[in-house]
């Protein structure tokens, strides 16, 4: 009799906090349950499944697939053959070349994967395959359950002009627009004017925040209605647009709703998911902040209307957009999958929702009712990406020279698909990891959060982590006054490092002080310990100054300060460093007007972290090196502070880094005008042609990388010269694609 949902009574919950409420009782033990089995055919047991995706989300999906003793299968494309997700699996299977479209987006490989490998179930993730409705019903159709809602679910709530007049009709409250089939311009128009500026215009079959327009009067209608018809014909196949008022000051509040296969939809709190960037989120929290219990029943019912008005079963997402002007919450949109965010959920109600998704697919029903949902403590996300902050969060790639992520305990977690030494391609999204942390009030939950992201240390690329920090620090994040502009609204604060120059100059000097007495700890005990291999002449043939008996030892060191955060260009710190007979060092450093001197005393522990005592204060201390550019790159960890310097390669330090040297692309300087890809990414169109002579700011082709769109403009008047890319090449981040000649009028164009 004892299903194995009984064993979630014995074992601890997700994060080994346990909730009395969810172990009192199961799916198979309540009355209601017993006769749903009966109901239902009784499932055959699922013993292999197969995760049709990558990354951090194959991997957290595995973990608990592992756990429920079910056989895991990952498919991999040709970039991906050693990743993490494939190196967790079972078994793995190639399904394709590194495009997404012709592997992890390919249907039809990957149920013939999940055919031969054997498998019973298909797990999507999120992006990618999640929410088609065609691969849902392909699953079922090749007799593989589609770990997920039923097509027909997937297919009403992709249209969001159809799911608006669904939700409308189920009594769920829309944001006042217009969202029927007649798409006439002037009718458009007249519509607009009668919801009254500002204005939404979103393509009804968009995604990821894109082909969004906001129009704030009359006279920019036209033009930006056909822009958005236009991008979400190429984008999505479909130019069918929907408007909405445009809501000034909003949050974006959704709800994390589940059902199984009788028509039971419980709710499990929202989240609140305000912080975004290019309409996308990097902050996530649970439950929202400042928001009333009585609200919070409300969003919850909508919600659970919402699901049941298409047959919802499995996870999903009913996302609300909540004015703070009139406390007045919308409809919004749903997203029919397990969402990135999930995890801040799981935390808050103890639960592993990968675990639900799998037995409600298995035909089991929900194991508790609505009364039952805990609400434990609050947690956040932090969304870590490979990406350049300064260039307006640009996806980056590059290799993890160095990634040794904060460890996790039963309140701080992890979800990663990455190791050190992995590359970050341009091919998938560039996130990293997601940071997750619990505690018992928000506050508490936010300490966490300073602490961890402090500590999260990556070096090889550029990471967003720092910003991340700058965030959680802000006051108005603190109070919880979030809202969908945050970012732009205190760009000031977040960006513009002027108002605090001298702090961060001096912290900076600081952190340099602490790299060069590390560096030369860590060069004392390497030769003293004597080369790997090695015999006990050799460090002494090699020892330097501190071992040369008549040497008054003195080292200089030039870094080149690089402020991650405002990308103003680098700043020199010229170090001078005097060994004192006991070991310790004393390090001076010309600042901006004034010098400063730091005693210092080093401790090196195991790897790269040290303990380090300045004037009586110790701390622990993170360094990473690496090679790229011609420049040796030092990332220091030290209390709640990173920094990252630059010393030009040839000066003398401790070499024990085995990464190669690799041509730049970055430091080749190029002759004026020439224009060069801010950012990997493919060319999805080219818009001038070679010869052509064009106008300042005049777009010339335009890159993506995931979801993210940048037109390439002229930077000045002329003529496009060397203009060889097409659409559906590949560029490397700054490449060179063209430049602009100045244009003489006996030029032919
Ligand atoms: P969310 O609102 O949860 O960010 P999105 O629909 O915007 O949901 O995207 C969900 C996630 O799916 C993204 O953060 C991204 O990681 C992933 N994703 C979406 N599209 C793709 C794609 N084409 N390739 C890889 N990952 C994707
Ligand atoms: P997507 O499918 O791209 O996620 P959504 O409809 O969910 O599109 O909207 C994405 C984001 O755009 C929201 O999280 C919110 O920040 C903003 N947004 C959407 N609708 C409105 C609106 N009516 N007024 C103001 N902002 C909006
Ligand atoms: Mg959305």
């Amino acid at each position: 009799m004892p299903s194995s949902m009984a064993l979630l009574i014995l074992r601890r919950n997700l994060h080994g906090r346990t909730s009395s409420l969810l172990q009192a009782r199961v799916f198979s033990r309540s009355p209601e349950a017993a006769a749903a089995r009966q109901r239902a055919s009784e499932p055959k047991p699922v013993e292999k499944i197969l995760v049709a995706n990558r990354g951090e989300i194959a991997c957290r999906i595995m973990r608990t697939v592992r756990r429920l003793g079910i056989r895991t299968v990952a498919v991999y494309s040709d970039a991906d053959a050693g990743s993490l997700h494939v190196r967790s699996a079972d078994e793995a299977v190639r399904i394709g070349p590194a495009p997404a479209r012709l592997s992890y987006l390919s249907g039809a490989s990957i149920i013939d994967a999940a055919l031969r490998a054997g498998a019973q179930a298909i797990h999507p993730g999120y992006g990618f395959l999640s929410e088609s409705a065609e691969f849902a019903q392909l699953c079922e159709e090749s007799g593989l359950t589609f770990i997920g809602p039923p097509a027909s679910a997937i297919r009403d709530m992709g249209d969001k002009s159809a799911s608006k007049k669904i939700m409308g009709s189920a009594g769920v409250p829309l944001v006042p627009g217009y969202h029927g089939d007649e798409q006439d311009v002037d009718f458009m128009r007249s519509e607009a004017e009668k919801i009254g500026y500002p204005i939404l215009i979103k393509p009804t079959h968009g995604g990821g925040g894109k082909g969004m327009r906001i129009v704030q009067s009359a006279n920019e209608f036209v033009e930006s209605f056909l822009g958005a018809q236009r991008e979400a014909a190429a984008s999505f196949g479909v130019d069918k647009i929907l408007l909405e008022k445009y809501i000034t000051r909003p949050r974006h509040i959704e709800v994390q709703i589940f059902g199984d296969k009788y028509g039971k939809v419980l709710h499990l709190n929202e989240r609140d998911c305000s912080v975004q960037r290019r309409h996308q989120k990097i902050i996530e929290e649970a439950p929202a902040p400042n928001v009333t219990s009585d609200f919070r029943t409300h969003l919850g019912q909508a919600a659970v209307s919402a699901a049941k008005a298409v047959k919802y079963h499995n996870a999903g997402t009913v996302e609300f957009i909540v004015d703070t002007a009139s406390g007045q919450f919308y409809f919004m949109e749903m997203n029919t999958r397990l969402q990135v965010e999930h995890p801040v959920t799981e935390m808050i109600v103890g639960q592993d929702l990968v675990e639900w998704q799998i037995r409600v697919a298995n035909g089991e029903p929900l194991p508790i009712d609505q009364s039952e949902v805990p609400l434990l403590g609050h947690a956040f996300e932090a969304r870590i990406y490979a990406e350049n902050v300064p260039k307006g969060f640009l996806p980056a790639t590059g290799v993890l020279h160095h990634y040794r992520p904060v460890p996790g305990t039963s309140s701080v977690r992890v979800d990663t698909g990455v190791e050190e030494g992995d590359t970050v391609s341009m091919h998938y999204d560039p996130m990293i990891a997601k940071l997750v942390v619990w505690g018992e009030s928000r506050s508490a939950a936010l300490v966490k959060l300073k602490d961890s992201l402090s500590k999260f240390q990556v070096a090889g690329l550029p990471t967003n982590i720092n910003f991340l920090g700058k965030l959680a620090n802000h006051w108005a994040f603190e109070d919880g006054n979030v809202e969908t502009h945050f970012i732009e609204h205190f760009k000031d604060d977040l960006f513009d490092d002027s108002r605090h120059e001298k702090e961060a100059y001096e912290e900076a000097i600081y952190g340099a002080a602490l790299v060069a007495a590390c560096m030369c700890s860590k060069e004392n005990s390497y030769f003293r310990e004597g080369f790997p291999g090695g015999n006990g002449l050799n460090s002494i043939w090699h020892a330097n100054p501190p071992f040369r008996v008549n040497h008054c030892a003195e080292r200089v060191f030039e870094f080149q300060w690089d402020n991650d955060n405002d990308g103003t260009g680098s700043k020199l710190l010229v170090l001078s460093l005097i060994y004192q007979a006991d070991g310790q060092y004393d390090i001076e450093v010309e600042g901006e007007g004034n010098s400063l001197g730091f005693h210092v005393k080093v401790t090196p522990l195991v790897n790269r972290d040290f303990r380090v005592e300045v004037d009586g204060v110790s701390v622990q201390v993170g360094l990473a090196t690496y090679e790229k550019d011609l420049d040796k790159h030092i990332h220091i960890w030290h209390g709640s502070k990173h920094h990252h310097f630059r010393q030009k390669l040839g000066q003398p330090l401790f070499d024990d880094d085995d990464s190669q040297h690799k041509p730049s692309f970055e430091m080749a300087s190029h002759p004026q005008g020439t224009v060069v890809a801010p950012m990997a990414g493919l060319v999805v169109k080219v818009l001038a042609k070679d010869g052509m002579r064009v106008e300042e700011g005049q777009p010339i082709l335009v890159l993506e990388a995931m979801k993210m769109e940048h037109v390439v403009k002229a930077p000045s008047a002329g003529c496009v010269h060397g203009l060889a890319v097409t659409a559906g090449q590949q560029v490397p981040d700054s490449s060179v694609l063209f430049s602009i000649k100045e244009y003489y009028p006996e030029q032919k164009e």
